[in-house]
């Protein structure tokens, strides 16, 4: 019961971030995962919606369904269908996907049930047209102000980074990729 209020007087003081992970190089939602360790870590009911990743295995879903089992306040869910290519119209259903995340996304901010919500890979659904930005401005403008808002993705929109409190621009010095090693298991999935 203390333990309650204390928790709950604790969140009426949170000055909830709009936090951005944004750029070419690798680490954008390897951090927002690193974030959201330490939030549940630190007892904060924490939601990932993941806007492209779909359905399969990946090492930070299986470590968030161990945690969400053990403990629960936590939980990840993939809602997308997966990267449209480059120039490539994007597919009704890439759309539809998109959209109903984003729906889902300000119903869950709205339900009073999370600290903290991850929204992985939203920028490119804004960058392929997926999910306009006025859509995601909407969203921005009803989030509650306790609650921290952590938006992933390269090409982050402008008005996106201009309502942020923090933003990170990872940089890519140098990749793998480039010289032909294929992705490792525990590093890109
Ligand atoms: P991670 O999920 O590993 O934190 P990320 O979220 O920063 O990466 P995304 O932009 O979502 O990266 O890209 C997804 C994939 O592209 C990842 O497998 C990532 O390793 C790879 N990637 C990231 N940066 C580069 C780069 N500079 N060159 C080639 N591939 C990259
Ligand atoms: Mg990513």
């Amino acid at each position: 019961m203390e333990m309650e209020k204390a928790r709950r007087e604790e969140r009426m003081e949170r000055h909830g971030l709009l936090i951005v992970h944004t750029g070419d190089g690798k680490g954008k939602t390897t951090a927002a995962m690193g974030l959201a360790v330490r939030a549940w870590g630190d007892g904060l009911r924490v939601l990932i919606l993941q806007f492209i990743k779909g359905g399969w295995q990946t090492g930070e879903r299986h470590a968030i369904e161990v945690l969400a089992r053990a403990e629960g306040r936590i939980e990840l869910r993939p809602l997308g269908l997966g990267f449209t290519r480059k120039g490539e119209k994007p597919k009704e259903e890439h759309k539809r996907a998109a959209k109903a995340a984003l729906k889902m996304a300000a119903n869950e901010l709205q339900s009073g049930r999370w600290d903290m919500v991850i929204l992985d890979e939203v920028n490119y659904a804004v960058r392929f047209g997926l999910i306009t930005e006025e859509e995601l401005g909407a969203l921005l403008e009803r989030r509650p102000p306790e609650v921290h808002l952590v938006c992933t993705g390269r090409a982050a929109c402008p008005l996106l980074l201009e309502r942020a409190d923090l933003i990170t621009e990872m940089r890519s010095l140098r990749h793998p990729f480039a010289a032909g090693i294929k992705a490792q298991k525990g590093i890109e999935f």
